[in-house]
């Protein structure tokens, strides 16, 4: 039986290493295009982007960070259980039933509009809670011009307001239209906050930035950044990356095992609906991950590569649930147990995020989000 190379680590059948140095790195770099004052509030939601919720959380919060953002209760519940400390502000939805688990966790609630605050209020108990104010993108928050409402919430008895938040929706589309939206919306929030001051309503923590807010409209931070995908170290596409021009640096890197090598003859088919036949007599390398893991099946026959030893090896067939395999004929030196990048570099080369994502047809974001739980997550 093939043994595993010495070069290669310990780690198993999939995982994930997650870059320490380049978070600590992008966390620096975004801080320093924001006004003095303003923190970092990261986005953490769907397990920090499927880099691993806690593992990530608490590395922040030792680079003294202590404020975070996700989407739902169970996953701020998630973060205290793993000893995560800050405050943590759910941007999204809770159940009434689970409005307790806010007071028992320490979590801070979005108050999405004004039916939804009279539901916190009504809980009975005083709650954590940021105001969401609807500046344009009509999702969530009340809307900006509903003073009256607004001022209402603020005289709720239960609701502890910590921040008042609104969040643009255009901000990464420099047109005409979308430069002008944004403003729009960056002059109603702030009109809103005007107005309410007006009324003797001082308000608490403001924040309206996330990444391509950071890069595009820094000087109107606030209080808070809540930077998402740039402190990954990727954009959600290879098009605003090119623009962006900051030193960013992925923080994650996805690989696999080869597990077995099958020779080929020419004429030969492989995988689930015979996709492939061999041109040649061909190296088949199986790797150890497949659509489960987050691989795109849109990768299939060839659309998608992989990089072994340093080059490049396309997918070949079908991609399946566990299992991938790819044409290694060129790959040199090829043994059982060799790393296969998914996401990374090789030698001198690399594929990112955001060639998966432009060859499966969407944002960055999507292909980190749903990278699987039972890839281990490893901080080197
Ligand atoms: C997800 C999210 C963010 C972070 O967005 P990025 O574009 O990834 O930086 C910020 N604010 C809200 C309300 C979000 O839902």
């Amino acid at each position: 039986m093939a043994m595993l190379k010495k070069t290669a680590s310990e780690r198993g059948r999939a995982w994930i290493e997650l870059d320490r140095q380049a978070l600590k790195n992008n966390a620096d770099v975004l801080k320093s295009l924001l006004p003095p004052g303003c923190e970092l509030m990261p986005a953490v939601k769907a397990e920090a982007y499927g880099h691993g919720g806690a593992i990530i959380s608490r590395e922040l919060n030792r680079m003294g960070i202590h404020s975070f953002c996700v989407a739902c209760a169970s996953e701020g519940v998630k973060l205290r259980r793993s000893g995560v400390r800050g405050t943590i502000l759910i941007l999204g939805y809770t159940h009434p039933q689970d409005f307790d688990l806010l007071r028992r966790w320490d979590l801070t609630q979005t108050v999405l509009d004004y039916p939804y605050a009279l539901s916190l209020n009504s809980f009975g108990k005083k709650l954590k809670v940021h105001l969401g104010i609807d500046t344009g993108m009509r999702r969530l928050g009340e809307r900006c011009e509903n003073i009256d409402r607004i001022c209402e919430i603020f005289q709720m008895e239960n609701l502890k307001i910590k921040g008042i938040y609104t969040h643009l929706c255009a901000a990464d589309d420099s047109s005409d239209r979308g430069m002008e939206f944004t403003e729009k919306q960056i002059r109603s929030f702030y009109g809103t906050i005007g107005r309410l001051r007006d009324r003797g309503i001082v308000c608490p923590k403001v924040h309206m930035l996330a990444s391509s807010g950071i890069l595009n409209y820094p000087k109107y931070a606030g209080d808070y950044a809540r930077v998402g995908i740039a402190l990954y170290g990727v954009l959600s596409t290879s098009a605003d990356w090119e623009k962006c021009g900051l030193p960013l640096k992925p923080v994650l890197s996805l690989k696999a095992r080869v597990t077995s090598i099958k020779n080929m003859y020419q004429g030969e088919h492989a995988g689930y609906g015979l996709d492939f036949t061999a041109q040649r007599n061909t190296k088949a390398a199986v790797l150890s991950i497949g659509y489960a893991d987050g691989l795109p099946r849109c990768l299939s026959n060839g659309a998608g590569s992989v990089l072994i030893n340093g080059r490049r090896a396309p997918v070949i067939g079908r991609i399946c649930m566990d299992q991938t395999t790819v044409d290694a004929t060129d790959i040199p030196d090829l043994q059982v147990g060799d790393e296969a990048v998914l996401i990374g570099r090789s030698g001198s080369e690399e594929i990112t995020a955001m060639d998966l994502a432009g060859q499966a047809g969407t944002i960055t974001n999507e292909i980190l989000s749903r990278l699987g739980s039972r890839l281990e997550r490893i901080l080197i």
